[in-house]
């Protein structure tokens, strides 16, 4: 079966960028997963990036311990994705495919600043886009983000990264009896409360009839496997 997707957003969590002893970033697992996305560019796809900052910084649980205020928080988490950004761009230009980071928080003397306008020309130039600084505002998760900026985009598509080949019934890794789904509805995975996103990216995805699809992009050439539907994955679809 192929995909009708062209232009997609990928949403990578931090967590997908870290070593195995716990460090913030392993630089084997950013190469690999550059060249994945190269790969998917030099398929045809075009391809804006969100990644989060999960491997450094949640908001929500550091303010949970009292001591600092969740809009401070989060705002060092919005920091987080930044750096995160920052080195994905830098892995997919020695992957060979030109990157530029854009932030919704205005750092000019690090990266561009986000807009909607030179972000599409990038696109449209064939360039890799990565969004950094989440949605600019506290309280919001990057896959929020990742919606908001797929729609504001004219992406066909949302590919979010997980550890697993899709939506199960339940965890795969702790219930063998979990069953995969190939295909959901909006309104089923907001009712299923599915922890695979945030029920606010749901819901936004849902008013955008934005398809998700959610995959594993362990494999090399995982992404463009996914988006030409020769690897598994769910589709949450209108
Ligand atoms: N964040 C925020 N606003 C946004 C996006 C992110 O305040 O629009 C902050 C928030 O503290 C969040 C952190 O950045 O916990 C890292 O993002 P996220 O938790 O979504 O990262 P992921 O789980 O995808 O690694």
């Amino acid at each position: 079966m192929t995909m009708p997707f062209r232009r997609v957003l990928v949403k990578l969590s931090g967590e997908a960028l870290m070593a195995a002893d716990g460090y913030w970033l392993d630089t084997q697992i950013l190469s690999a997963l550059a060249q994945d996305i190269a790969a998917a560019t030099r398929a045809g796809f075009e391809i804006a990036i969100v990644v989060g900052g999960g491997n450094i910084i949640r908001g929500a649980r550091m303010s949970a311990a009292g001591w600092i205020d969740r809009p401070t928080a989060d705002s060092m988490g919005m920091l987080g994705t930044v750096m995160n950004s920052l080195a994905l761009e830098t892995a997919l230009n020695a992957a060979g495919v030109a990157a530029r980071t854009m932030s919704a928080v205005s750092m000019p003397t690090i990266c561009e600043t986000y807009a909607r306008q030179p972000a599409l020309h990038h696109l449209d130039k064939g360039q890799v886009v990565v969004l950094a600084g989440g949605t600019g505002n506290p309280f919001f998760t990057t896959d929020t983000s990742a919606v908001l900026r797929a729609a504001e985009l004219r992406c066909d598509a949302v590919l979010k990264a997980t550890q697993v080949d899709g939506v199960y019934s339940a965890d795969p890794k702790k219930d063998p009896s979990a069953t995969r789904f190939d295909r959901l509805s909006h309104d089923d995975a907001i009712a299923r409360d599915l922890k695979v996103m945030d029920t606010a990216a749901f819901a936004l995805a849902r008013e955008s009839r934005l398809p998700i699809i959610v995959g594993c992009v362990h494999a090399p050439s995982s992404v463009t496997a996914i988006l030409d539907g020769r690897s598994r994955s769910t589709i949450v679809a209108p």
